[in-house]
Formats: C-alpha cells, sequence, structure tokens
C-alpha cells in the first residue's frame, strides 16, 4: 500500500535504476521491504502444488470441438414392476449382444454392449429409476436414453409415474416401449392416451414423444426400438474426446477371490488403456487387465465402453468417479486428498435447500426455482396443492416447480429423486416411511407434512420470506 514512486525513489537510493513495470528479484524486494517495515518470505513450489496444478489442468482441459468424436449412448431401462424390463434387456442381450466365440457366455459386469447397423449402443444391466438416481444424487451423469417400458395390458402404472419424473428431473429423454402387444388384451391407444394424461404426447399424436411397441417374449419390434435410440442418440450428438487420459465411472465393484478387486466402469471421456495407473477414491493401482462383457480381454476402453477392470488396491465405490493418472505419486496425492473431498461433499449436503434455509439461498442467488416433490393421500388433494403451489407468485426471480407427485406414502425412491433434484419434500395427509426418513437423513432432504393444504402453503409463502419459524 505504498505509492510506486516511494519504491522507485528507495531503489534509486541503493543505486538500482527501476522503473514501475520492471522485476526485481527476491534479495532486492526483501532488502527493500524491510524499510518499509515489512518482512518477505519466498514461497518454495512444493512438489504437492505442482501435482495439484498437474491435476486441475487436466480435468480443467476443455475439449476443443474438432477432438470430440462420436460415441455410443448408455441406455437404462425403467418402468413399472413386470412391464418386462429384465425381458426386454434378455431380449436385446440375445439378438444384438453376440458371445465373443460359440458356447461363450455374457457375464453379467453391470453393462452390456449392444450392436445394430454397425452402431454401438450400451445397456445398463440394473434396470429401474432407483440404481439411476442414487447414481445421480451422488453427482453421476451416466444414462444418455431411458427406455420406459409400459406393458400394454397394464397401462401407466405408480413407478410409470416415478420413472417420468426421474428421467425429466435428469433431463433425459425418455423413449416409451409398449411391451407386451403380443397379449390379446393390450390395447395401443389406451397406453397412449395414458402417456398424453401424464405429460408425454406421442410423435404419432403431433407430439415428440417415441413410442415402439414391442413383446420381449416374441422378440417383436426390438430392432425398431435400438434404432430409434440411435436416432435420438444421434440428435444429441453425442461426442467425447478419445485422446486424453481417461476419465470413467465406477457403475459396479466388488471383491472376487481369486481376481482381487473388480470394478466395472464406464468411460467418460479419453481412452483407458491396460497398463494405466488409475485412482477412484481412496482406491489405486495399475491396471493388470480389462475385460468387456463377453469376458473377453480389452486392451482398451473409449468413450461410452465399459470393461471390468483388474489391479486396483481395494474395492471402490459405484458411482464414484475414476481417473487414469500418470504416476503413482500423483495417485497416491489423489487418494489423500479424497479424504478432503469427503469432507466437502458434507458441506454439500449442508447446502441442500430445505424451506429454513429458502430464504438465504434465494438472497445468495443459489436457486432460481425451489423444486418441490409432493406426495398425498388422494390425486385430488395432491393436485389442489400442487396447483396452489404453482401458482404461488412468491417472487419474480423464484419458481416453484413440481418434479414429481405422486399418491401413498414418501418413499426412499423420493428421498433419492430430492436428493438427486436439490427439493424438498411435502407429505400431505402421509407421512415418510422408516426406510425414507433414514434416507432423508443421511442426505439431509427436507421432508414437511401436513393436513391442511392452507398451512402447507403459507409455510412456503414463508419460507420465501425468511418469516418460517424453524421446525422443532
Ligand atoms: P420387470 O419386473 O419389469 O423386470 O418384468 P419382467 O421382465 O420380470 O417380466 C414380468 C413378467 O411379464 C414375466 O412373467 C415375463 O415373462 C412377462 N413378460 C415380459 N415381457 C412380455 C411380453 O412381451 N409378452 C408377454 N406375454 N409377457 C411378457
Amino acid at each position: 500500500n505504498v505509492n510506486p514512486s516511494q519504491v522507485i525513489t528507495k531503489l534509486i537510493s541503493q543505486g538500482i535504476m527501476a522503473s514501475q513495470n520492471q522485476s526485481i528479484d527476491f534479495d532486492t524486494a526483501s532488502l527493500l521491504a524491510i524499510d518499509f517495515g515489512v518482512e518477505l518470505s519466498l514461497k518454495e513450489e512444493t512438489e504437492e502444488t505442482e501435482i495439484e496444478e498437474e491435476i486441475m489442468a487436466e480435468l480443467d482441459y476443455e475439449d476443443k470441438e474438432e477432438d470430440l468424436k462420436p460415441r455410443p449412448p448408455v441406455v437404462t431401462v425403467m418402468g413399472h414392476v413386470d412391464h418386462g424390463k429384465t425381458s426386454l434387456l434378455d431380449a436385446i442381450r440375445e439378438s444384438h449382444v453376440t458371445t465373443s466365440e460359440a458356447g461363450g457366455i455374457t457375464q453379467h459386469i453391470g453393462a452390456s454392449v449392444a450392436r445394430i447397423n454397425d452402431k454401438k449402443l450400451v445397456f445398463l444391466d440394473t434396470p429401474g429409476h432407483e440404481a439411476f438416481t442414487s447414481m445421480r444424487a451422488r453427482g453421476a451423469k451416466v444414462t444418455d436414453i431411458a427406455i420406459l417400458v409400459v406393458a400394454a395390458d397394464d397401462g401407466v402404472m405408480p413407478q410409470t409415474l416415478e420413472a417420468i419424473s426421474h428421467a425429466k428431473a435428469a433431463g433425459v429423454p425418455i423413449i416409451v416401449a409398449i411391451n407386451k402387444i403380443d397379449k390379446p388384451t393390450a390395447n395401443l391407444d389406451r397406453i397412449k392416451q395414458e402417456l398424453v394424461e401424464n405429460g408425454l404426447l406421442p410423435e404419432d399424436w403431433g407430439g415428440d414423444t417415441i413410442t415402439v411397441p414391442v413383446s420381449a417374449k416374441n422378440r417383436e419390434g426390438i430392432d425398431e426400438l435400438l434404432e430409434m435410440v440411435l436416432l435420438v442418440a444421434e440428435i444429441q450428438e453425442l461426442k467425447a474426446n478419445p485422446n486424453r487420459k481417461a476419465i470413467g465411472i465406477v457403475i459396479e465393484a466388488q471383491l472376487d477371490k481369486g481376481k482381487g478387486p473388480l470394478a466395472t466402469i464406464l468411460v467418460q471421456k479419453g481412452t483407458l488403456k491396460v497398463g494405466d495407473m488409475v485412482v477412484s477414491g481412496t482406491a489405486s493401482g495399475r491396471i493388470r487387465a480389462m475385460l468387456d462383457h463377453k469376458g473377453k480381454q480389452l486392451k482398451k476402453a473409449t468413450p461410452s465402453i465399459p470393461a471390468v477392470i483388474l489391479g486396483l488396491s481395494e474395492v471402490p465405490n459405484a458411482g464414484d468417479l475414476i481417473y487414469a493418472v500418470e504416476n503413482e505419486k500423483i495417485a497416491r496425492f489423489y487418494a489423500s486428498e479424497k479424504k478432503n473431498q469427503l469432507r466437502e461433499q458434507q458441506f454439500k449436503l449442508d447446502d441442500r435447500v430445505t424451506l429454513e434455509n429458502l430464504f438465504e439461498t434465494i438472497k445468495e442467488g443459489d436457486i432460481q426455482d425451489l423444486n418441490i416433490i409432493i406426495k398425498a393421500d388422494v390425486r385430488g388433494s395432491m393436485e389442489a396443492l400442487s396447483q396452489s403451489l404453482q401458482k404461488l407468485d412468491i417472487k419474480e426471480e423464484v419458481k416453484v416447480n413440481m418434479i414429481h407427485g405422486g399418491i401413498g406414502g414418501i418413499t426412499e425412491s423420493d428421498i433419492m429423486l430430492a436428493a438427486a433434484s436439490n427439493a424438498i419434500v411435502i407429505g400431505f395427509n402421509v407421512r415418510p416411511n422408516l426406510n425414507a426418513l433414514e434416507v432423508a437423513k443421511r442426505e439431509k432432504v427436507d421432508i414437511r407434512t401436513y393436513r391442511v393444504i392452507y398451512e402447507a402453503i403459507e409455510d412456503i409463502q414463508k419460507a420465501v420470506k425468511g418469516m418460517l419459524i424453524p421446525d422443532i
């Protein structure tokens, strides 16, 4: 905070003819500083900061448009129980996932690669929105496209609605597979009508939701379905840079008695190769071997391609990122940094929106929309509550956005959706079950239950204005 001319005068008196824009060495600077009553110390560039800078540069590196190459879509199958998710995945595997040699067995690794018209599609083997949303709650976005299975003889059911909300909240496009069309009671028009009622207007009715009639049992319509998935993938222009150090997501992991820790990973950027040094959480190691879903040895895995890797020091967590790094030193650094990250994650949980911190969060500009999930005992009250809340003129820049509404008690699935979407859960004449309460506590999700619609509305109004009395 001294005037530059004072500094220059001092320097001249010491025989150094420097101008304002020149640099001086440390010794000169420290002598000069003493004259101004300041003590300088030289900060050595430590190895640690160098490593950190290297890692940050690698992670922050933005791929240039010309580096990006098309990658296969990653697909999750969702829908109501017994509507045929597993059967559909089996049908796809049997007809489009060829085994490596005659008699070869397709292994369960958590994901498989199907082929149609010489193009690849990757299917996650665990159907249902629960797995999908719990990954998302951990910050991992894996799925590009959701196939929503609806049984043609049963129609849109509660878990169908959940799946729609979960996919929409994640911004993942939905393709509807109307299954079981072989059944005499199948009624395509009725299913489409129900889809319309729930915000999915079929393409052949003038909307933009692709619906494909299929029979997982008779292997009918499977090719058409996969072609539609490819079409949607093309529109999305899914791309990644294969020419950089690999970053991926662990989708499954286990300890094998003979082989040691095994992890199925899905590469998101770059190319993972045998011999690469990798880290994931506190696990690290050099990749000894990689296997594909056919049990065949792989030398490398490019973006979207799943692979089982061998060579990690311990079993990593599903949903965690996995990075290829330059050497062991960096890997060790990463693993120790992980502890700090875990602490930070805890901070992030503390940042989740609650009615109590809503006012502050809005003021700080951290949220624009208040995401809510409404569960109620009957449809009528759910709709009434949702309408009054969404109509609520709370603040110009803040909108109430209902990401899911359903009938029945508050479940773990609702909480995970709330956690993944930074939402609060409102129960009207319903309560959370024990499991949901436990998960809500862990994920720090705010649950509010009411018996009078007016009170719910009043609470939210007060919360926005920062006038809510804490719920004890
Ligand atoms: P998930 O619970 O959604 O995974 O459903 P599953 O794949 O286990 O299927 C539930 C039941 O529906 C099973 O008995 C299947 O055999 C049957 N199923 C599945 N797809 C079809 C189909 O296309 N046609 C008929 N008729 N039955 C089917």
